[in-house]
């Protein structure tokens, strides 16, 4: 089999991959196992400011266009609803957060995404004494139904293999590579943590942070937005919330714990009144990077390796943005934003 491109992993990475391949026309086929996590249990949020700091996240407003317009066209592809958009509630702890909420709208760049008021708390089962801070443009992508239909989609055209990409199996020549009976011009590894494995770019410092998220179920709480307070509670409908996520860098195994349950249940208690049922628990690993940036380019001498890798937290918002950057940079000889270049790390 003669292809364009060869992809592996099919996290949110490798998804936005293909579906820049597939604009432009060009043959691919993905090679994945489930091996990684994250983007199946991600909570699936994008929000363009970071609340802790009120500051935009790192090129939001470009990324932002980019993921809305690239859902749209998956939902329409699959014939599938994975958009949630709802705004989030920042809930204000005190009279000086909502001072702080104030200034921050004031902010130039902030001042579209951030409402300049201090809404009211009118759900008993809420605890917010002193009200919200709304933030528009906000969402959930629901990611665990879009990556499976996805991967669904890639197999009924046979464009899925569902395997451990064996390394020691890949030829590499001048212009091509040659993995079992695939050759292919390029291949792209997006293997999220995964990459630690990857003899051609685990040199490059990706960290990894472990989170996990519970699914709860409350039928008294009756919200129909985000709210934000030390966690994020996501409604997800059926009554059931997600209430996420955790940060932990010594453990790097998809396996639940009974520590971040204490920790997410200790803070969602701060937040709500009613009474509530845990019924999920999920974990993974997300692929971050000390600079906080993603890595995306070539490798230094086999050239028709590549890796988009390093989303880091905000995956659903900056995947689609980042494929469409390194896609151009292959077939357009576009140079990549030097930010994203793994060239960074060269000495
Ligand atoms: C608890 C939690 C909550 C999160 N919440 C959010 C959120 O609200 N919003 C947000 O934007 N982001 C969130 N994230 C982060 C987000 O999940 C990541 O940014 C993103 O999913 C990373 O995608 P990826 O494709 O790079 O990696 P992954 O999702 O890890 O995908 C990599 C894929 O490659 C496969 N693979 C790896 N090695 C191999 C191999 N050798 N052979 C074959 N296949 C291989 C893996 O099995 C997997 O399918 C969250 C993460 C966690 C863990």
């Amino acid at each position: 089999m003669s292809l364009d491109y060869l992809i592996v992993g099919s996290g949110l990475a490798g998804l936005m991959l293909c579906e820049q391949l597939r604009a432009r026309g060009k043959s691919f086929v993905v090679v994945s196992n489930t091996s990684q996590q994250a983007s199946i249990v991600a909570s699936g949020l994008y929000n363009p400011v970071v609340l802790k700091r009120f500051n935009m996240a790192w090129n939001a407003d470009q990324q932002l266009p980019a993921a809305l317009s690239a859902y749209k066209k998956i939902e329409s592809l699959l014939g599938i609803k994975i958009d949630d958009q709802r705004p989030i509630y920042r809930i204000f702890n005190s009279i000086e957060e909502q001072n702080n909420w104030f200034l921050a709208c004031d902010k130039p760049k902030l001042q579209q995404y951030l409402v300049p008021k201090a809404i009211k708390n009118n759900n008993s089962n809420v605890l917010a004494p002193y009200g919200f801070g709304e933030v528009k443009y906000t969402g959930r992508v629901d990611t665990k139904l879009l990556l499976d239909s996805y991967r669904n989609y890639l197999k009924s055209k046979d464009l899925y293999l569902e395997e451990t990409f064996d390394y020691s199996a890949l030829e590499l020549n001048h212009d091509e590579v040659n993995y079992k009976k695939i050759t292919a011009n390029n291949l792209i590894f997006a293997e999220g943590f995964g990459l630690k494995k990857n003899p051609f770019f685990n040199i490059l410092p990706l960290e990894g942070t472990k989170g996990e998220l519970l699914v709860v179920h409350a039928p008294d709480l009756k919200c129909d937005v985000i709210l934000k307070a030390a966690v994020f509670i996501i409604p997800i409908g059926n009554d059931n919330y997600l209430v996420g996520s955790t940060y932990a860098w010594n453990d790097y195994s998809n396996t639940p714990t009974e520590s971040a349950k204490n920790e997410l249940l200790e803070k969602l208690q701060k937040v709500i009144s009613c009474t509530y049922e845990v019924v999920q628990q999920r974990a993974g690993i997300r692929p971050t990077v000390a600079d906080r940036r993603p890595l995306v380019g070539q490798h230094e001498t086999h050239k028709n390796l590549y890796v988009m890798n390093g989303l880091g937290s905000r995956g659903v918002l900056i995947a689609p943005r980042i494929a469409k950057d390194l896609i151009a940079h292959i077939e357009d000889d576009i140079a990549l934003p030097k930010e994203i270049d793994i060239n960074r790390f060269k000495s």
